[in-house]
């Protein structure tokens, strides 16, 4: 299992939606439990999430601005 898959998931999860077809929660958890990279991309994940969660109004679903800074926590976009 790629950890691009993972991330790809457990961003979808974040936001709510679906899991990609062959992924389940319990594969998610498995695979974090044996990776300490995906765990770390989940909890700086999580906290963006939750900052955006806190700026944004109630009832207003602007799940661009998630996508965006997810996007930038993906390999290849920033060093370190
Ligand atoms: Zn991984």
């Amino acid at each position: 299992m790629h950890c691009a898959r993972i991330r790809t998931a457990l961003s979808a999860r974040l936001d709510g939606e679906e899991l990609p077809p062959g992924l389940t929660g319990r594969r998610l958890e498995e695979h974090l439990s044996g990776c300490a990279d995906c765990r770390e991309w989940q909890a700086r994940a999580r906290a963006l999430a939750a900052g955006i969660g806190r700026a944004a109004a109630p009832g207003e679903g602007d799940t661009a601005s998630v996508d965006a800074l997810l996007a930038r926590l993906r390999p290849g976009s920033a060093p370190g």
